[in-house]
């Protein structure tokens, strides 16, 4: 189960720190950031240790999406929030400071520490299609 050097969420799971619990089963943990960028930025974590989402058993994957829209729910119904994202970063050049599975859901309630810079480029139609083909491929030898 294990791919990684303990981290933080592995003593939260283990109650050996404590966490701001909002939701538990017998897969998933949610809890609050103790860093929110809003109020009511929620962390939502796999109990399978891994990493990044890559990772992931398809099972543990499964148990997360089950619970997510419900989560999401609750705390736009607990924040007023009509609009929020659900972040999951992979990977230290993206963000990941904590190397264990995590959904972060941020309410957006105006100004608020979430910041998105989104400078698209336009998709060409070679490119496309080599991306297609090679992702494609990869998925088949996934299995
Ligand atoms: P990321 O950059 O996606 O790895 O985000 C890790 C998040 O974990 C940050 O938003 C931190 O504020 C949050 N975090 C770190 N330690 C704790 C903790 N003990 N309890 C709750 N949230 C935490």
């Amino acid at each position: 189960m294990s791919n990684h050097p303990e981290t933080i969420f592995d003593k939260i799971l283990a109650g050996e720190i404590p966490c701001h619990r909002v939701y538990e089963d017998d897969q998933v943990l949610a809890f609050l950031d103790i860093g929110p960028l809003s109020s009511g930025h929620t962390l939502v974590i796999p109990k399978e240790r891994k990493a990044q989402l890559d990772q992931l058993s398809d099972d543990a994957a499964a148990a997360i999406g089950r619970v997510m829209p419900r989560l999401c729910r609750a705390v736009m119904k607990a924040t007023g929030a009509t609009a929020y994202n659900v972040l999951q970063n992979n990977g230290a050049s993206a963000h990941q400071a904590v190397m264990h599975v995590h959904f972060h859901i941020i309410p957006r309630l105006g100004p608020d520490g979430l910041g998105i810079r989104w400078n698209p480029s336009s998709l060409n139609g070679d490119d496309a299609a080599d991306l297609v083909r090679a992702i494609t491929e990869a998925l088949a030898q996934d299995g």
